[in-house]
C-alpha cells in the first residue's frame, strides 16, 4: 500500500476539536502521523494547500435502489455518487424489492458494497416484516449477520402501531441499536401533494400538514424516554419538531436526529414551478421551519446532516406533479449546499457544519473508522475539499443514475477534490477512480 503525505491543508477533524494547517501521513491504510511539517520521504506527496481536509463523509440515510429498481441506481453507482460528494461511509435504507428485513439481504447489501469498494455500506435493517407494520423482523439476526446491523428503519413509512415501536424498541437495547423512524401520520397525509399552507391553498393541492410529523416525532420520543431505547429520527423537518427534540434532549431521552439538505435550502414555494423534482418526503416546508432547521443544526438539536438520497428513473419522476413519487437526489450536493446555505451566511461555522456531516452522524450509530478523529492509527478514511470553488451543478454530469436534483442549475460553493477509503483513493482531482 502506498504512503501518502496530505501536505498543507486545513485539518479540520471536529472529533479531537482540531481545526488548523496540519499535514497527514497516511501509510497502509491508516493515519500514521498528524501534525505540520511532515516528512514526506518516501510517500507520495498530496498538495492540499488551500483545501480542507476532514474526515471522510457520513451518510445515514441514502435510498440505493438494490435490489429491485437496478434502473434508478445501485450499490455501485450510488457508491460512485457518495465518493464524489466526499462521503466514506453510507446507510441504505431497507426499502428495496425485497425488502431488507432479513439477514440476507443485509448481507448481500454489505457484500456488495464491499465488492464496489469506493464507500463502506452499512445497510439499515426494516423493523417489520416486509415494512407491512404487522410484526417485528428479525432483528436479532440480522444484528447477528455479517452485516452487524445496528439500526432498524421502516423508512418511507413510519412504524404506524405504537406498540411495536414500544417492542423494537425494548428489544434492541439488548445489542445497542437504534430504531430510525419515518414521522408521518399517514391518516393526515392520504392524498397530500405537498406541504399545506399558503402556497398548498394557492395551488389547490391537498396539503401535508407540519401536525402530520409533529405528533409522531411526540409520539416516538415519549416510547423513548418510556423503554429507555434509542431512537433516531429521519428528516427532521418542521419547527415544531426541532423543538420537540430539543425539549427531548434536555430531559435527557436518548434521542438523535437528522435533518436534510433539501430542508434547509429549499421552501415550499418551489412547488409553484409544479415540477415534480420538488416533491419528497416529508415536503419542503415553509420559510420559518427552514430557519428552524437551520437553528436546529447550529445548536446540536439536529445531530447530523443526512441526505435521504432517492433516486428515481425518468419515466416515474419526469411525470405530472400528482403522479410522480417523492424523492430527491442528494450524495453529489450535500457538502456544497451546506457550505452554500449554512456556512456562508453564517448560521454554522465551517468546523459545525464539518461535525454535522462527519462526526455528528458517526455518533449516532455504530460505525467503525468514520466521523474521526484523525489520529495515528485510525482508518484513513478522509475527505478533501475546496470550500471556495463555486460550480454549478448540472443533472447530467451527475454519477447517480437517476437526474432528480433539486438543485440543477444552481451555483454552489465548495467541491471534493479527493476522497480517500482506507488511504486508497476512491476520488481523485473530482474524478472516481472506478
Ligand atoms: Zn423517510
Amino acid at each position: 500500500m502506498t504512503r501518502l503525505l496530505l501536505q498543507g491543508g486545513r485539518l479540520v477533524d471536529p472529533a479531537s476539536r482540531h481545526d488548523g494547517v496540519a499535514d497527514v501521513l497516511v501509510d497502509d491504510g491508516r493515519v500514521a502521523e498528524v501534525g505540520p511539517g511532515l516528512d514526506g520521504t518516501g510517500a507520495e506527496v498530496v498538495d492540499c494547500g488551500g483545501l480542507v481536509v476532514c474526515p471522510g463523509l457520513v451518510d445515514l440515510h441514502v435510498h440505493l435502489r438494490e435490489p429491485g429498481r437496478e434502473d434508478a441506481e445501485t450499490i455501485e453507482t450510488g457508491s460512485r455518487a457518495a465518493a464524489l460528494g466526499g462521503y466514506t461511509a453510507v446507510c441504505p435504507m431497507p426499502n428495496t424489492d425485497p425488502v431488507a428485513d432479513n439477514a440476507g439481504v443485509v448481507e448481500m447489501v454489505a457484500a456488495r458494497g464491499r465488492e464496489v469498494g469506493l464507500v463502506d455500506v452499512f445497510p439499515v435493517g426494516a423493523v417489520t416484516l416486509g415494512q407491512r407494520g404487522a410484526e417485528l423482523a428479525e432483528l436479532g439476526a440480522m444484528a447477528r449477520s455479517a452485516a452487524r446491523v445496528d439500526c432498524f428503519s421502516d423508512d418511507g413509512l413510519p412504524i404506524r402501531e405504537a406498540r411495536l415501536l414500544r417492542l423494537a424498541l425494548e428489544y434492541t437495547r439488548a445489542f445497542d441499536a437504534v430504531i430510525a423512524d419515518h414521522a408521518q401520520d399517514a391518516s393526515l397525509t392520504d392524498g397530500a401533494q405537498m406541504h399545506e399552507g399558503e402556497v398548498s391553498a394557492m395551488l389547490g393541492l391537498a396539503g401535508w400538514p407540519a401536525a402530520a410529523e409533529e405528533m409522531v416525532v411526540a409520539r416516538d420520543l415519549l416510547l423513548a424516554e418510556l423503554t429507555g431505547g434509542r431512537l433516531h429520527l429521519c428528516h427532521v423537518s418542521t419547527g415544531g419538531a426541532v423543538e420537540l427534540v430539543r425539549a427531548a434532549k434536555a430531559r435527557g431521552v436518548r434521542v438523535t436526529a437528522e435533518a436534510a439538505p433539501h430542508h434547509f435550502a429549499l421552501t415550499d414555494e418551489a412547488a409553484r414551478s409544479y415540477d415534480p423534482v420538488f416533491k419528497v418526503n416529508p415536503p419542503l416546508r415553509e420559510k420559518a421551519d427552514v430557519e428552524a432547521v437551520r437553528q436546529g443544526l447550529a445548536d446540536g438539536t439536529l445531530d447530523a446532516i443526512a441526505t435521504d438520497h432517492a433516486p428515481h428513473a425518468r419515466e416515474d419522476k419526469e411525470v405530472e406533479w400528482a403522479a410522480a413519487p417523492p424523492g430527491m437526489l442528494g450524495l453529489e450536493t450535500a457538502l456544497a449546499v451546506t457550505l452554500t446555505e449554512l456556512v456562508e451566511p453564517g448560521y454554522l461555522d465551517l468546523v459545525t457544519a464539518v461535525e454535522r456531516l462527519t462526526a455528528g452522524p458517526a455518533r449516532c450509530r455504530r460505525l467503525p473508522g468514520h466521523g474521526g478523529p484523525v489520529a495515528p492509527g485510525a482508518a484513513a478514511n478522509l475527505a478533501v475539499f475546496d470550500p471556495a470553488a463555486a460550480w454549478t451543478v448540472d443533472r447530467a454530469r451527475l454519477a447517480s443514475r437517476a437526474r432528480n436534483t433539486p438543485f440543477h442549475g444552481r451555483e454552489l460553493r465548495g467541491r471534493v477534490v479527493h476522497t480517500l477509503l482506507r488511504g486508497a483513493f476512491a476520488v481523485r482531482d473530482g474524478r472516481a477512480t472506478r
